[in-house]
């Protein structure tokens, strides 16, 4: 008996170390329960023609299913191409959404901003082969719902705040992480549960939300990301409070996530 324990513990602890060393240093996307959040959440705004059409190219994949390929792929060399794909930083202290704008306008390597505009051309294009159309389709279902994440359109210096190092109820992590997967996975929601939770805008909220245009998302999130900055200036071990503090921003730039990506397939499909 106690041996046998033994040998569980040596087992358990080669376990964590494992898992340790797994662990990514550097992330880069809202964690698979934000963008299966996202992409639900869209599905349930879809009209019934957009609704089809997606189906006709994902086929039994759902939305939320198909919005994490774009990360699963990272792991495959051949994709190297579209790891800057997943973000659009700006330098600090830009003061105006027109600012923003003339940088994005002018920005022709490729980033977030360009590359939703590319798929969603792609998507309207009759022409296209199924395979490239299901490709548009997993890019632009993840990419819409990475420019909601604020921390994918903070600063370049830190790396979207990859670089500034925070704890998470004692776990040493960086603020990117936080917003990509600690405060989504806090919750305890599964994705459909969590879909469901949020998925209530009102109406004043969805006329004012029915933007399609991608450079006004990520002025949105770079603006909310100011405010996580100047919070960590002050503080940097995270717990209840920032929870507390944060919860409401974070549930709403999911559900805009969502209500946006619902707005460009419905807009593509008319
Ligand atoms: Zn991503």
């Amino acid at each position: 008996m106690k041996h046998k324990s033994a040998k569980k513990t040596v087992l358990l602890s080669a376990f964590c170390l494992f898992t340790l060393i797994l662990q990514p240093v550097i992330t880069f996307a809202w964690g698979p329960t934000g963008h299966r959040i996202v992409a639900e959440i869209a599905s349930r705004h879809l009209t019934k023609k957009a609704q089809k059409a997606v189906q006709k190219i994902l086929g039994k994949e759902s939305l939320a299913m198909c919005s994490n390929w774009a990360d699963f792929i990272k792991s495959d060399p051949s994709y190297k191409y579209a790891s800057v794909w997943h973000y659009f930083d700006l330098p600090e202290n830009i003061s105006t959404f027109e600012q923003a704008r003339s940088i994005m306008r002018n920005d022709a390597t490729a980033n977030a901003y360009s590359v939703i505009n590319k798929m969603i051309a792609d998507l309207k294009n009759p022409n296209l082969s199924k395979d490239k159309k299901v490709f548009a389709m997993r890019f632009l279902v993840h990419l819409i719902a990475d420019v909601h994440q604020p921390m994918h359109c903070g600063h370049a210096d830190d790396e979207g705040g990859n670089k500034i190092k925070v704890k998470w109820f004692g776990k040493s992590t960086n603020l990117h992480s936080v917003w990509d997967s600690d405060l989504v996975e806090f919750q305890k929601l599964s994705y459909n549960e969590y879909a469901s939770a949020i998925d209530h805008p009102t109406r004043e909220q969805l006329q004012a939300w029915n933007s399609t245009n991608p450079a006004q998302w990520i002025w949105e999130s770079y603006d909310l990301s100011n405010k996580i900055y100047k919070y960590a200036e002050k503080d940097k071990k995270y717990g209840y409070r920032y929870n507390y503090d944060f919860v409401d921003a974070l549930n709403s730039r999911l559900l805009m996530g969502g209500i946006h990506l619902a707005n460009v397939l419905n807009e593509i499909y008319k």
